[in-house]
């Protein structure tokens, strides 16, 4: 199984209004855990809010 080497990880973006998990994503974490915040429509909220990136 041919794996790249690439320090990504594979992380939830969690909506901070109604902490539902609505999207997943990949962040680089080879210069240490990106605190980022990311707006992104919430379908539960019917808006844009503002999402956390949460690790699993
Ligand atoms: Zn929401």
């Amino acid at each position: 199984m041919a794996k790249k080497k690439s320090k990504r990880e594979y992380v939830w973006l969690e909506c901070r209004q109604c902490s539902s998990r609505n999207y997943r994503t990949s962040v680089s974490v080879a210069e240490g855990t990106p605190k980022l915040e990311l707006k992104k429509f919430c379908k539960n909220d019917r808006k844009h809010t503002a999402h956390k990136i949460r690790r699993k």
